[in-house]
């Protein structure tokens, strides 16, 4: 018998037969024993929509609001599952995430999670419940509905499981697993059985949506043991492990493309001390996280300055940037929507040279141009137009020798 905590994606409760056969799924690991604590997405659609309704009423919806309203999509699929299960004749409760205790940051639509209370759902463990949390939720110390970032609830699975030390911690999504590229992109990726923590965080901090890049701190600050399978059919899915677990491996194991950044420049920067930080200073107050900088230097003591961040926050960096540049002086503001980030990623890395050339010559043979480039010890990143993202995945797929045979 085991505690095992699994999470369902939005597609995987897109509508109540769905929930059904997760239902049912859940019983029969609830009928061996098992304790069971089930962590939902809202329906696929849902959270978008709720999106579209609050920019229907106001430009920049309040934060705070915002939280009440998108809470409501986890809110739906949490107690169908419950229901569905007590029509089955198995004890089921739901909880939303402040009555199961997740407390976060005031960081409202992007909270992080501080601490989980684990009695009301150990409580209900011991009389035998099905305890299904909604996912993606939480309150902050003032009571405060908080959300955590898109793709949050993956986060919620695997901090509750930490918090609960539970046995394991199974994601289901609809796809078999983690695959050496997005599957829905390239057709010729490979799903992997197991994958290292530290691979999966820069996969994931890439854009591999498969996993919230939160979800995967936790597994790997709690060692969480991490399975991430399908929720339509039985195939065997990917293992999340701590450390480098086969010596085997090819030197870069994944391509992940992100089409959620937009790049801002201000051009003809003074090149002096402290400008960076004039500029930075801001956008770090507007909560906003920046991604890639480059900084190139001009003749005459003037200097361009280019940096990315998240689509949703593009609007409010580009107004920061146009107000800090009348203040220092820089002579024009460009913002660009149309990017993505193309990243390589692998453990390998670390013992070889050469990534970084192959990639850039393989990008080259596509004709697509390399407008940023970032690097970390095992993952190198490049921007490019958004319409070639895809075409860059699927190349560099092929040059790091991933393709399926
Ligand atoms: P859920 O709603 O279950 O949380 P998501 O849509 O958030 O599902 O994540 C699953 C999706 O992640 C897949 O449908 C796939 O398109 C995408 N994805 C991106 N990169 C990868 C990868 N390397 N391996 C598997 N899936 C990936
Ligand atoms: N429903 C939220 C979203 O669409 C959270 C999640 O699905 O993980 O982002
Ligand atoms: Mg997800």
């Amino acid at each position: 018998m085991a505690l095992i905590v699994q999470k369902f994606g939005g597609t995987s409760v897109a509508n109540t037969k769905r929930i059904q056969n997760v239902a049912k799924r859940i019983a029969k690991d609830f009928d061996q024993g098992n304790d069971m604590v089930v962590i939902l997405s809202a329906m696929a659609g849902v959270t978008d929509n709720l999106i579209g309704l609050a920019n229907q009423v106001a430009e920049a919806p309040d934060r705070r609001e915002l939280d009440v309203l998108l809470a409501t999509g986890e809110q739906t699929t949490a107690a169908l599952l419950a229901m569905t299960l007590k029509t089955m004749k198995y004890p089921a409760t739901s909880l939303l995430g402040f009555q199961a205790e997740v407390v976060t940051d005031c960081n409202y639509c992007n909270a992080r999670i501080v601490d989980i209370g684990t009695d009301r759902i150990k409580e209900l463990l011991e009389k035998r419940n099905i305890v299904v949390v909604a996912g993606f939720q939480g309150r902050d110390s003032e009571g405060n509905i908080t959300t955590l970032g898109r793709g949050g609830s993956d986060t919620s699975a695997v901090a509750i499981a930490a918090a609960l030390r539970a046995n394991r911690c199974e994601i289901y999504t609809d796809v078999d697993g983690v695959y050496t590229a997005d599957p829905n992109v390239c057709s010729k990726a490979r799903k992997l059985k197991n994958i290292s923590c530290e691979e999966m965080l820069e996969m994931a901090s890439a854009g591999a949506k498969v996993l919230h890049i939160r979800s995967v701190e936790f597994a790997l600050k709690h060692n969480v043991l991490v399975y991430v399978r399908s929720s339509f059919n039985e195939e065997e899915g990917t293992m999340l492990v701590n450390g480098d677990h086969d010596m085997e491996r090819p030197v870069v194991s994944g391509v992940t493309y992100n089409k959620n950044e937009a790049r801002i420049t201000l051009k003809k920067v003074p090149d002096q001390p402290g400008i960076a930080a004039k500029i930075f200073s801001p956008i770090a107050e507007a909560k906003i996280n920046v991604d890639m900088i480059i900084q190139n230097t001009r003749a005459g003591g003037q200097t361009d300055l280019t940096f990315t961040v998240p689509k949703p926050d593009f609007k409010d960096a580009l107004e920061i940037g146009r107000k800090v540049a009348e203040e220092i002086g820089a002579e024009e503001v460009m913002g660009d929507e149309n990017i993505a980030k193309v990243s390589v990623t692998g453990i390998g890395m670390k013992s070889h040279s050469g990534v970084a050339t192959k990639m850039f010559s393989t990008l080259a043979s596509e004709n697509i141009n390399i407008m940023m480039i970032s690097t970390s010890e095992i993952r190198i990143s490049c921007v490019v137009e958004e319409k070639k993202a895809e075409l860059a995945v699927r190349s560099l797929h092929t040059a790091f020798g991933l393709d399926e045979e």
